[in-house]
This record gives C-alpha cells, sequence and structure tokens, in this order.
C-alpha cells in the first residue's frame, strides 16, 4: 500500500478533474490520482508528471490509503447519478472527520440530500462551485463551496492557493454557506450568465439590425464598451467572435452558424427553482426561453412567412445616437439581471437559513468566472454598504444609474418593437424596472378577480383586515 503522503486526493480525472488536478500540484500539493477507467490516470501521469508530484491510484481505496488526515477527495465526476454512485463508493472507506467535496455541478438538492446522509456518518460533504470551465480549473477558476465551517477551514489554504485571484490580489473563493448554499449560488451564476448572454446577444442583433452595422464595425464597438461600465469578460469574447471570419467561406464567423442555442440545464434550474422561491428572476426566464424558442426549428419555418414593419433606413449619425443608446440599455438591463439573481440568492438563503453574504458572493466572481466584471465590485460596494439593501435598485448608485439610462432604454425597446427585433430581455428588464418603481400595480384588480370568482378575499389601502365583497353575478 502507498504511504499516506498526498495532501489530497482527486478522482475523476476528465478535462474538470484533470486540470484541478494540475492545479494543485503546480501549487505544490501531493495530488493522489484515481478515475474510474485507468487510461485517463496514466495519461495525467504521462503527460504532466513534471508539473508536480502526482500518486497515481488504481482503486478508490489505494487513493484513500495515499490521503494524509483529515482526508480530503475532491470528485470531479459526472454529475447526476454517476455522482451518487462514486460517493457511495468513497463514503465506506472514509472516517469521521474526513471531507469529501464535490466539484461537479450538481443541483443544489442533490447536495442538500448528499450532505445530510453523510453527515450522520461523520463524514464533511462539501458541493463546491466551480466556474471558468476547463481553462479556469487549470489557471484559477472561482469557487463556492458550501459545507460546515470546519470542513471549509480544512480546505481554505488549498482552494485559495487554485482559484484565481482577483485585481486587488484576493482569491476568488469564500465559505459560501452550510449544506447546498454553494451549488445554488453556482446554478444562479450560471442563470446570470444565460440571462448577461441573452442581453449581449440582443444588443448585437439591434446594432446589425436596426442600426445595419456589419459584424467587424459591431465587434469594435463591443471593444469600445469593453473600455467602459459594461467592461468584461463576455463583452470581451463577444468582439472575438464578431471579428472572427470563417476560413472556409470568408463570410463573418457569425453568419455560418447554426442559430440554435444549446443548454446544459444549469439556467432551466435556476428558473425552476425561481418559481418555487417565488422570486421574479424573469431575465433569466427569458434567457432560457430565448435559447428555447431558436431550437424549435420546424415551428420557425412554418412561421417564417408571418408579416414584419419595414424597417427604415437609418441616417449614419442616428446609427451611431441608437449605438450609444443600446449600451445604455444593456447596462441598464445588465443591473436588472444581477439585481433578479440576488433577490433569489436571498431569499433562498432566508429560507434555508444559510447566512449568504451578498457582499463576498459578489467579489468571488471577480476573476476565474465567466461573468467576470468590474461590475461586480459595485455590488459588494453596494452590499457592504448596506447589508440590509433590499435590493440593487435600492442602491443610490445603481439607481441613479438605471434613471439616467431609462430613456435610452425606452427609446431602444421601442425602435426594437418597430422595427420587429425581438428583444425580450431588454423588453422584460425594462418592465422589472417600471413594475418596482410603480405606485400602483395591476395587482389591485387581480385580487378584485380573485375575490369575485372564488371569494379569496382582498386587503384594503385604507383600513386592516382582509375582505370580501358580495358581488352581483351578471346574467
Ligand atoms: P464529465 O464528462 O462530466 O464526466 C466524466 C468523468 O466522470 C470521467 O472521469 C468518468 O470516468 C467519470 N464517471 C462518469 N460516470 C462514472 C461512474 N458511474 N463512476 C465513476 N466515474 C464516473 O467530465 P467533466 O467535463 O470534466 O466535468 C466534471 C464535472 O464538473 C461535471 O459534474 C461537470 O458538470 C462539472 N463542470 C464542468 C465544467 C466544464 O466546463 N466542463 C465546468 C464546471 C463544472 P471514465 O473516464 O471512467 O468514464
Amino acid at each position: 500500500a502507498p504511504t499516506a503522503t498526498a495532501q489530497i486526493g482527486v478522482t475523476g480525472l476528465a478535462v474538470m478533474g484533470r486540470n484541478l488536478a494540475r492545479n494543485l500540484a503546480r501549487h505544490g500539493y501531493a495530488v493522489a490520482v484515481h478515475n474510474r477507467s485507468a487510461e485517463r490516470t496514466d495519461a495525467l501521469v504521462r503527460e504532466f508528471g513534471d508539473e508536480g508530484v502526482f500518486v497515481p491510484a488504481r482503486t478508490p481505496a489505494e487513493l484513500v490509503a495515499a490521503l494524509q488526515r483529515p482526508r480530503r477527495v475532491l470528485l470531479m465526476v459526472q454529475a447526476g447519478a454517476p455522482t451518487d454512485a462514486v460517493i457511495e463508493e468513497f463514503a465506506p472507506l472514509l472516517e469521521p472527520g474526513d471531507i469529501l467535496v464535490d466539484g461537479g455541478n450538481a443541483h443544489f438538492a442533490d447536495t442538500r440530500r448528499r450532505e445530510a446522509k453523510l453527515r450522520e456518518r461523520g463524514i464533511h460533504f462539501v458541493g463546491t462551485g466551480v466556474s471558468g470551465g476547463e481553462e479556469g480549473a487549470l489557471h484559477g477558476p472561482s469557487m463556492m463551496p458550501g459545507g460546515s465551517k470546519e470542513a471549509y477551514e480544512a480546505l481554505a489554504p488549498l482552494f485559495q492557493d487554485i482559484a484565481a485571484k482577483a485585481p486587488d490580489g484576493t482569491p476568488t473563493v469564500t465559505h459560501i454557506g452550510p449544506d447546498g448554499a454553494g451549488h445554488f449560488v453556482k446554478m444562479v451564476h450560471n442563470g446570470i450568465e444565460y440571462s448577461d448572454m441573452q442581453l449581449i446577444g440582443e444588443a448585437y442583433d439591434l446594432l446589425r439590425q436596426a442600426a445595419g452595422y456589419e459584424p467587424a464595425r459591431i465587434a469594435e464597438i463591443f471593444r469600445e464598451w469593453n473600455r467602459g461600465r459594461l467592461g468584461s469578460y463576455l463583452i470581451e469574447i463577444t468582439a472575438e467572435v464578431l471579428a472572427h471570419t470563417d476560413a472556409a467561406t470568408g463570410r463573418p464567423f457569425v453568419d455560418i452558424v447554426a442559430d440554435r442555442a444549446g443548454q446544459k440545464g444549469t439556467g432551466r434550474w435556476t428558473v425552476q427553482t425561481a418559481l418555487d422561491l417565488g422570486t421574479p428572476v424573469t431575465g433569466i426566464a427569458e434567457a432560457v426561453f430565448a435559447r428555447a424558442v431558436s431550437g424549435h426549428t420546424r415551428l420557425r419555418e412554418a412561421a417564417r412567412a408571418l408579416p414584419g414593419p419595414d424597417r427604415p433606413e437609418l441616417h449614419p449619425d442616428d446609427a451611431a445616437r441608437f449605438a450609444e443608446q443600446v449600451e445604455q440599455a444593456l447596462y441598464a438591463s445588465k443591473v436588472v439581471a444581477y439585481a433578479q439573481g440576488w433577490h433569489m440568492i436571498q431569499a433562498a438563503s432566508e429560507e434555508y437559513g444559510w447566512g449568504i453574504d451578498p457582499a463576498a458572493v459578489a467579489a468571488i466572481w471577480r476573476a476565474g468566472s465567466i461573468v467576470r466584471a468590474g461590475f461586480l465590485d459595485r455590488i459588494t460596494a453596494a452590499y457592504r454598504a448596506n447589508p440590509d439593501l433590499p435590493g440593487l435598485l435600492a442602491d443610490e448608485g445603481f439607481a441613479r444609474e438605471a434613471g439616467a439610462a431609462q430613456a435610452a432604454w425606452r427609446t431602444v425597446v421601442s425602435t426594437a418593437v418597430r422595427d420587429g427585433v425581438p428583444v425580450p430581455g431588454f423588453s422584460s428588464a425594462l418592465a422589472y424596472y417600471d413594475s418596482l418603481r410603480a405606485e400602483r400595480l395591476p395587482a389591485a384588480l387581480i385580487q378584485g378577480q380573485r375575490d369575485f370568482f372564488g371569494a379569496h378575499t382582498y386587503r384594503r389601502t385604507d383600513r386592516e383586515g382582509s375582505y370580501h365583497t358580495l358581488w352581483a353575478t351578471p346574467d
């Protein structure tokens, strides 16, 4: 049996597990490595063995035997049933006080269930969201661990070493909260990513269709935006994609890609969960549904003959002014998307008693994560200034910016409606903004209707208590 020399073990050596194991080894940790099929283990040691100390293990028992105590085992296997199967393989080999980390994309409800079950056996289970894809795993991901404080303390030195570093040098990892909190926050992160991408897509579509710009010109506009308040990884890569020419045809790359967006499910989970929590994440929902619409090819073909408006030719000056207005609409819609995401995180934190620090969540997405952006510093600052902030739009700074953008935002949405360009993200964000600021909502009328047909009762604005009106039934 190997001597217990490794500080951490990684099982599941596909692209994510392999890169996290390399990241750990490059930081000086001795890493025991295991994979169901031994080829991946051998390949890792063969190709990257000189990057640090790897201890190859043939079986779960060998991996566990190679670890110092308390043992730290990182699972990087396929989410869902395979994760349960691997947990069942490892749990009997572990002792009370040992730590099992799931770095896969688990549903937070599964993580809650697994954590509770393993806690009964004295094993710490740490469901950890990992953002940044394979590059992030190797060079520094944003990490969202959930589980016991004790387990986090035992993992923190390693996690802080391998995580990305924010511009101020802080590692992008923090203890999110107990049980499913980490995977929950990772889920909302991905939902926000969907929403961010949809809004950027709509901005591109408007610049193309309403302003009449070519992809190469739009790439320049995005590059310019990237130097301002929208500066972010997603804006940066958008410019790269738009500037790219297809080698085979010489056409803009974006024009030869089939316009059907794929999805792996975390956006859908976010919306399903938001429905249960009753938190309106309309931006994420529209983004998930927009991807769904794009994939209904037969329906889209059947509808292609539906009439649309004539698009007016824009004067170049008007096009340039419109591009500036799109920047404002994009920024304001992004504020709404993040406001909704944070609302959801805070609602879940209350529901499950997680005690999530909303400022810290923004701080650990600043590097490594797909939504990394300077903008996140503003969210951290807003919640640090007022931890009881009812929502991001209640922050003075964000409120001022959204208010300053609203005229342009309305112009952009009405131009889109006039020209027949679909902007579900921009328009739903604006509707949310207008709903929040409304003096009176038609919810009053809905309460009247509910009382009429179902005697559901209503409350009054002028006195306490609940009321029911004896409605006269119309003939
Ligand atoms: P993956 O394709 O999701 O999973 C493949 C790995 O799981 C292989 O090591 C495979 O072993 C193992 N596996 C599958 N079923 C198993 C079972 N029943 N028993 C034991 N091992 C089993 O790999 P990945 O893309 O590297 O992702 C790993 C995890 O990270 C997933 O949960 C994924 O959702 C999450 N994640 C992925 C990304 C990304 O960008 N790819 C980003 C963040 C998080 P074999 O080699 O023997 O088949």
